[in-house]
């Protein structure tokens, strides 16, 4: 088959692609190997936050300091599964020197800038889309108050950049978190963030996608691709070969794999996570949170809650620690003591690959040898959060039109 731009990965980054390069006039197909309702992908169990306010990007000073104590605890939020090989030391290289101070203070306003259109986006899309999108804000809550001072300097370089926050003590704190108690020595609101149902939000852009003739093929795993000179000219999949006059790279954590065939770089891991849903629990809270202390994340959405964590750097494998689940467990009754172990007990825990950055900002851009492949990945803890504003990058960058953001931060080549 023949099409204008074949998409390899269908998770959020894909299908927010396939959306706006559709609505830009191209023929559009999609290709993944997952089936359709996407639970396998990263995207479906993610804890579903929009957050502009996440301003510093996952390689910040302090980061790898913290995340070597985490390593000696079983029960931490961060571990690594090492692997003595040449991609894993490589990238955790280039992570530790990406984690400094210029490099934060470059991203942030960045990061700031892309997540709020991002935002803005799925505000209009929720307009004619139901994917329980909620513009409440987010909640930061720290019981350790070392953390909280921390979180406090955080919320004052994002209202220096312009983000609303407001600081709150515990009685505060238990006058806007009404749904249940928390134990805590306080927090900080972030009133204009937002959330939505990961897998509404899948289900909802497929049902578009198809309303709009986009093809997306499921179960089709995408296996090589044919390169002449500097462009790609299709790709092999298990169901067919498909040429096309441009490709994007959406397959997340797998992504790099892809490059690599056609010998370009591109530096990533997986960031393994958990989470686990509650149906109708017998309570639940009304704000979603990020439990700082143990990098918990806790999302009510409309008939559920979903609380998830947890970062493994890892090389795609989906093997799930049972004392991480635990952790998770013991760290949502920590912080909200009316929660009972029995609501999860029995419940099936999900498991997603966040794709990985060697410097926490995605990779949006076409390769400088490989010009007709644009990559659309490494997203890790914001997928997300940036998936409209990938798609409509993306749909930018092959459509050839100008852009307001510097866009050579997110270069894929920006590690060559
Ligand atoms: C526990 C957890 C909580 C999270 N919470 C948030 C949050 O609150 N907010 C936020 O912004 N982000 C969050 N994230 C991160 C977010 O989920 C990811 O950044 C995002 O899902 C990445 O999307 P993606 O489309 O790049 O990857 P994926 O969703 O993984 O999609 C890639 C797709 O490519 C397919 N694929 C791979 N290889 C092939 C192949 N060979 N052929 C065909 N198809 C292929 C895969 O099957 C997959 O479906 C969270 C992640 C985790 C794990």
């Amino acid at each position: 088959m023949r099409t204008d731009v074949a998409i390899i990965g269908g998770g959020v980054i894909g299908l927010s692609c396939a959306y706006f390069l559709s609505k830009e006039g191209y023929d559009v197909s999609v290709f993944d190997n997952n089936s359709s309702d996407l639970y396998h992908s990263c995207s479906w169990g993610s804890s579903g936050m929009i957050v502009p306010s996440h301003i510093v990007p996952l390689a910040a000073p302090g980061v790898i300091k913290q995340g070597l104590k985490w390593l000696l605890d079983p029960k931490s939020p961060f571990s690594i599964e090492f692997k003595p090989n040449w991609n894993m030391i490589s990238w955790l290289l280039k992570f530790r020197s990406a984690a400094n101070k210029k490099h934060v203070v470059k991203a942030a306003n960045f990061l700031r800038q892309i997540s709020l259109e991002s935002r803005d986006i799925y505000k209009k899309l929720s307009d004619n889309m139901d994917f329980g999108f909620e513009n409440n804000g987010i909640l930061m809550i720290c019981k350790k108050t070392e953390l909280l001072a921390e979180e406090i300097e955080i919320a004052k370089m994002a209202n220096e950049l312009g983000m609303k926050s407001q600081t709150l003590n515990q009685s505060e704190l238990a006058k806007v978190e009404t749904g249940m108690k928390i134990s805590s020595s306080g927090g900080v609101f972030y009133p204009l963030d937002a959330h939505l149902d990961p897998g509404k939000y899948l289900y909802a852009l497929n049902k578009t996608l198809k309303e709009m003739q986009v093809k997306v093929f499921y179960e089709t795993k995408v296996d090589t691709f044919a390169r002449q000179n500097e462009l790609l000219t299709s790709i092999s999949t298990s169901k067919g070969t498909c040429s096309a006059k441009y490709f994007v790279l959406a397959a997340g954590s797998f992504s790099s794999n892809f490059a690599k065939q056609v010998g370009l770089k591109l530096p990533m891991m997986s960031g393994k996570g958990y989470s686990v849903t509650m149906k109708n629990p017998p309570k639940k809270p009304h704000i979603p949170s990020i439990l700082v202390d143990s990098r918990i994340a806790s999302t009510p959405f409309n008939d559920s809650w979903r609380v998830g964590g947890t970062m493994t750097v890892t090389e795609n494998s989906a093997k799930i620690n049972e004392k991480k689940l635990t952790a998770i467990r013991e760290n949502v009754q920590n912080f909200y003591p009316e929660y009972h172990f029995e609501w999860t007990e029995a419940l099936k825990p999900w498991v997603g690959l966040r794709p990985l950055s060697a410097d926490g900002l995605p990779y949006i851009g076409s390769f400088a040898k490989c010009k007709n492949l644009v990559a659309a990945t490494g997203h890790a803890m914001l997928g997300v959060s940036l998936a409209p504003i990938t798609g409509k990058l993306v749909t930018d960058i092959i459509a050839k039109k100008p852009f307001d953001y510097e866009m050579q931060m997110l270069s894929p080549d920006r590690f060559n």
